[in-house]
């Protein structure tokens, strides 16, 4: 019938705003690290939603926590206050090691909240001018669609006819400490970055970029913060990647997985003398902090608060990365793994990283390339060795049966 994937890809094609080219499946289901498409064929999932879907598709303790909150409440807005928005605040502050919580929605409104407060408390605390606040941001970042955000990218397909864009952003290139101990002084409000660089091909600084940023920013008196939208919650092998390094920002945002696949959550958390510049009315959202995303998130806490899931993705990420190591050379020409996570730069010969991900398809494996010719891979931290294995074997026949 028409209502097939075909037809259905067709019926998007005429009726959705193209801004997507999304891989040709229509999914209909999902559990775990399994998807379902409309004709009851089977893939595994190794895109997890950009890392929405850390748990994995349909969590259960996060499905039953769903379940409950829509039998009791949803909405309030804040004009009122909710049963479920303290508990999940005080569980996501502990988890984190930070004072403070903002609950916002999507990842680009807790980047978006972090730069309006780092500017405020820049001419609050800090004693900036009135207008000349900076935040120092780095080369080939992802932080988001908004004007803003894209005013500070260096992507030119996500900035082209958007702006103009909003002045106040100085941009160094990633991994480079001179050229950002260069860029900050005295009208600097933040340095903003991601620790592990997501969309740009899951880019790694070098081993103590982090914490010599942190020192950097301590001595100019800036705010260090982190974008952990993507690297945040399990994902790196730690319950964030600054972990990784000891470092504590002064504010770090989170989302995506934050509300486990089944609601947008987002957040920004952080010390409680500069979250706590915002006053009544200065900032806001209709559904932040919303008791069903509470629930749902208090229900994300809990489980990373068990560790579990940190330490699969420590483990499958040895898997994983010894798993491509052999690749190298046979169809890979580089690849960066943390965690469980990798960015594979796929030989252009053997075609796109699009051309690459369509033939993934046809094995039954789901990844998303970016930037040309690197694949993303990010698995639910869910996914069984045996799973991962089996999508390894799918990468390696892609690659070396061209
Ligand atoms: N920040 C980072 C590091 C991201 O990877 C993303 C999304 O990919 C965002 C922010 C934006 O999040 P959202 O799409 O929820 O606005």
């Amino acid at each position: 019938g028409s209502r097939d994937s075909a037809g259905l890809i067709r019926a998007e094609e005429a009726v959705l705003a193209p801004n997507y080219r999304p891989l040709p499946v229509v999914v209909a289901r999902a559990e775990g690290a399994w998807v379902e498409d409309v004709e009851g064929r089977r893939y595994l999932d190794l895109l997890a939603g950009y890392s929405a879907l850390n748990f994995g598709h349909r969590h259960p303790v996060l499905v039953e926590a769903a379940h409950r909150q829509l039998d009791r409440l949803t909405l309030t807005s804040r004009a009122f206050h909710n049963d479920r928005l303290a508990g999940f605040a005080e569980r996501l502050a502990a988890l984190t090691g930070q004072e403070m919580v903002l609950p916002m929605n999507t990842g680009a409104e807790a980047v978006e909240s972090a730069v309006k407060v780092a500017r405020k408390w820049a001419y609050e605390v800090k004693g900036v001018p009135d207008g000349q606040a900076t935040i120092v941001v780095a080369a080939d970042n992802f932080h988001g669609r908004t004007t803003t955000i894209v005013g500070f990218s260096t992507d030119g397909t996500a900035r082209a006819g958007f702006g103009p864009f909003a002045p106040g952003f100085r941009i160094v290139p990633y991994n480079d400490l001179p050229a950002l101990e260069a860029a900050v002084d005295a009208t600097t409000a933040a340095v903003l970055l991601e620790p592990v660089q997501g969309e740009a091909g899951v880019i790694v600084p070098d081993d103590g970029y982090l914490t010599a940023v942190r020192e950097i920013t301590r001595r100019a008196g800036c705010l260090f913060v982190a974008d952990e939208i993507q690297s945040g919650l399990g994902r790196t092998g730690s319950t964030l990647a600054v972990d990784l390094e000891d470092v504590t920002p002064d504010l770090v945002l989170l989302g995506k997985a934050l509300g486990g696949g089944l609601v947008p959550v987002s957040a920004v958390v952080g010390r409680r003398d500069v979250l706590g510049v915002l006053g009544p009315g200065t900032h806001g959202s209709t559904f932040g902090g919303n008791p069903l995303a509470a629930a749902v998130g208090s229900a994300v806490v809990g489980l990373l608060e068990t560790g579990e899931y940190q330490r699969r993705a420590a483990e499958l990420g040895i898997v994983l990365r010894d798993g491509l190591a052999p690749l190298v050379g046979r169809g890979v020409l580089g690849f960066r793994t943390r965690g469980l996570w990798a960015g594979v730069d796929v030989d252009p010969a053997l075609g796109t990283g699009r051309e690459v991900g369509e033939r993934l398809l046809a094995e039954g494996v789901l990844v998303k390339d970016t930037h040309g010719s690197t694949l993303r891979i990010a698995p639910p931290l869910t996914i069984t060795e045996d799973q991962l294995r089996g999508a390894l074997s799918a990468l390696e026949r892609v690659l070396t049966t061209a």
